[in-house]
């Protein structure tokens, strides 16, 4: 049996995107369930907190002028606009939880998670997909966070972010959510043993 944290290695970074609706949180909770040392980030952004939102757990959440001064002063690992808001990850705790042997996830879109490689090419990327598009639209509806204006701009980056799903190493397609937790977690057991010692 393995005790987390282990010091003696560098914790692995997952990336993991997936079009709005998709199930990520779903399927990340069911992860985190059941697997001991892994931490998720806590990205920073300028969109407005959902009700069931908590300040400095779901997200950081920064007027646009202190997101400009965190991006000026260099704190984010990478960061992205994503519609009219911008979101970041602060990179002095991803830092310090890898360092300490835990496993990072990030969930984050598409063009943060190429930053992240290239800054971190021993990052892997991991595209959680839609059985399809109109399935993909029935849950975002579902899910009741969002007005129309914003269903039609998130289906668009939707179609857009598929689009870049084959420059990722693995691919996830959520169609029942046990087995979708059952895959990712493999795949972090298996990063967990690739990373090289420290
Ligand atoms: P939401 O507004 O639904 O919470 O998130 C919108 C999109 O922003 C999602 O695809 C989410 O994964 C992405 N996102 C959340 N945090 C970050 C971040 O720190 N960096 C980037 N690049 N994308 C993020």
């Amino acid at each position: 049996m393995e005790i987390y944290p282990l010091p003696s290695r560098i914790g692995a970074l997952i990336v993991v995107s997936g079009p709005s609706g998709v199930g990520k949180d779903t399927v990340l909770q069911g992860l985190y369930a059941r697997t001991e040392g892994v931490i998720q980030s806590v990205s920073a952004t300028t969109r407005e907190r959902r009700i069931a939102e908590e300040n400095g757990v779901d997200y950081h959440f920064l007027t646009p002028q202190q997101f400009e001064d965190d991006v000026t002063s260099g704190r984010f690992l990478e960061y992205a606009r994503y519609g009219k808001d911008m979101y970041g990850t602060p990179r002095e705790p991803v830092e310090r939880w890898r360092n300490q042997g835990l496993d990072v996830t990030l969930k984050i879109e598409v063009v943060g998670a190429f930053q992240v490689k290239e800054r971190e090419p021993n990052a892997r990327l991991l595209f959680i997909a839609p059985p399809s598009l109109e399935e993909l639209e029935r849950r975002l509806r579902a899910r009741g966070t969002e007005n129309e204006e914003r269903i039609a701009q998130r289906l668009l980056r939707a179609e857009e972010e598929m689009a870049c799903i084959d420059k990722y190493d693995y691919i996830l397609v959520n169609d029942q959510v046990e087995t979708a937790v059952r895959e990712l977690r493999s795949i972090v057991i298996a990063e967990r043993h690739r990373v090289v010692p420290k």
